[in-house]
């Protein structure tokens, strides 16, 4: 994700960094490729002019240009002037009510993602402590009911649906029976088509006048750029919705529609979804996009899944075997076991900053994990827990019984050898010197 953004913006500052001073002229050049950067990355043009000449006119006032180098300073302005961009603050959804249950209402085009949304959601807010309710409201489309449905029992909240076509009738009937079995959140997920019509749009008011929910969220698909930003704008216009969800953040979108919708219909970006799984769902901080736009990676964001998804003891053995050098392939697994939970591994590269450059695309491949996995599995213990007696003829039987071949065999021991070699220097410097981090 933002990728070439990114690089173009690293570029344009780049040339920035062997200047002395900041001038009209070095600015205008700096200025004249962000500009290209972030129209290339299908940013509404008006929020591209808009920023460019925010950058400009504070790169030349002349106070900050004397204490800092002027590419640091062009950094600072431009990371400031995308977290303006995008809204600032971080701003909650809003599940403060004196009714129950606290009603939030999801609207989209179709395929945007909304189903899915609604319970990644349902999900995260099952995981904050919550106990929420999905409401089946697209009923014209039974297929969305059942991949509700599917998406409630993975992540075990209840979906309430009727066989009536009568959205308005679902919902209320939902939002009663989470009144009557406790549960404080019910969502809402509305009838999306694929193209905005006026029976849509005309539902979609409907429902927000009778159920009058706390929250109003509108999905949009990211990938499709510009049209998010003018969808948006509609949806926006009749719905006067409270925020956004950029769904499919983690397919080649080129950004645009993070850097443009809080610009266009004032209401901020709240949730990014991410991938297919029930838990790729971020919280969106405006802080911390502006961090990755730049290419300073989202350490924090890894941080904070890390803590949600990892078994906090499991984890910290492994760290204490990893220190203390006993690390074998059983631990290596467990781990590759607990790195799952968190998600696909691209989102977790990204997230981490300077690793995507370092690890090429190609090699973080879903499946090489399977084949790891199956190699692993075909061990027996004393060859995980001491994988030096792996010889030839061990190699080619785990070969066989993992339908490898002994080079992937060799290749994944080559490799986990090679992390323990790291480990053991890394252990050695931590020993003599600072404490090593990651500690709890
Ligand atoms: P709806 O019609 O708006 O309810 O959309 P769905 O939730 O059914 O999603 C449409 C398609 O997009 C499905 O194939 C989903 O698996 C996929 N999808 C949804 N959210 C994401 C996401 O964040 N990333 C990716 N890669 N795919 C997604």
């Amino acid at each position: 994700m933002f990728e070439s953004l990114s690089d173009k913006l690293e570029h344009a500052l780049k040339k920035l960094s062997g200047q002395a001073k900041i001038n009209e002229i070095n600015i205008g050049m700096a200025m004249r490729d962000i500009k290209r950067a972030l129209l290339d990355a299908d940013v509404n043009y008006k929020v591209t002019k808009n920023f460019v000449e925010q950058v400009r006119k504070q790169a030349l006032g002349e106070e900050v240009i004397k204490s800092v180098s002027p590419a640091q300073m062009i950094v600072k302005i431009v990371h400031d002037e995308l977290v303006k961009a995008m809204g600032g603050e971080q701003k909650d959804i809003n599940l403060k009510t004196s009714r129950m249950p606290a009603v939030i209402m999801v609207a989209g085009l179709q395929g945007s993602g909304k189903t899915t949304f609604t319970a990644k959601l349902a999900n995260l807010l099952k995981k904050k402590g919550r106990a929420p309710l999905l409401i089946a409201a697209d009923v014209y489309r039974p297929a969305a009911i059942e991949q509700l449905k599917t998406l409630g029992a993975q992540i075990g909240v209840p979906v309430f649906s009727i066989e009536e076509k009568d959205a308005l009738k679902a919902a209320k009937q939902g939002i009663e029976f989470a009144k009557q079995n406790s549960k404080n959140v019910a969502i809402v997920d509305t009838a999306g088509r694929l193209q905005i019509d006026e029976e849509m749009m005309a539902e979609a008011e409907r429902l927000k006048r009778e159920l009058s929910p706390e929250e109003i969220l509108f999905v949009v698909d990211s990938m499709i750029g510009q049209e998010a930003v003018n969808t948006a704008k509609v949806f926006n216009d009749r719905l006067d919705f409270d925020g956004v969800v950029l769904t499919k953040m983690d397919g080649d979108t080129r950004g645009g529609a993070a850097l443009s919708i809080k610009t266009v219909v004032d209401k901020p970006i709240k949730f990014l979804s991410q991938g297919e799984k029930v838990d790729d769902l971020d919280i969106f901080y405006p802080e911390r996009m502006a961090q990755r736009i730049l290419g300073m990676g989202d350490i924090v964001s890894f941080v904070e899944k890390a803590q949600e998804t990892l078994d906090l003891e499991k984890t910290q053995k492994l760290q204490k075997r990893l220190i203390e050098n006993e690390f074998n392939l059983e631990d290596f697994y467990e781990q590759l076991q607990e790195l799952k939970k968190m998600g696909s591994l691209q989102n977790l590269i990204d997230m981490i900053p300077g690793l995507s450059k370092v690890v090429p695309k190609q090699e973080i491949d879903e499946s090489n994990l399977k084949v790891i996995e199956a190699i692993i599995n075909s061990m027996t213990k004393d060859e995980r827990q001491k994988p030096g007696i792996i010889n030839g003829s061990r190699r080619s039987r785990i070969a066989k019984g993992s339908g490898t071949r002994v080079q992937d065999v060799n290749m994944l021991l080559k490799q986990f050898m090679e992390m323990k070699k790291m480990m053991k220097s890394v252990t050695k410097m931590a020993k003599s010197g600072r404490k090593i981090t990651a500690q709890n």
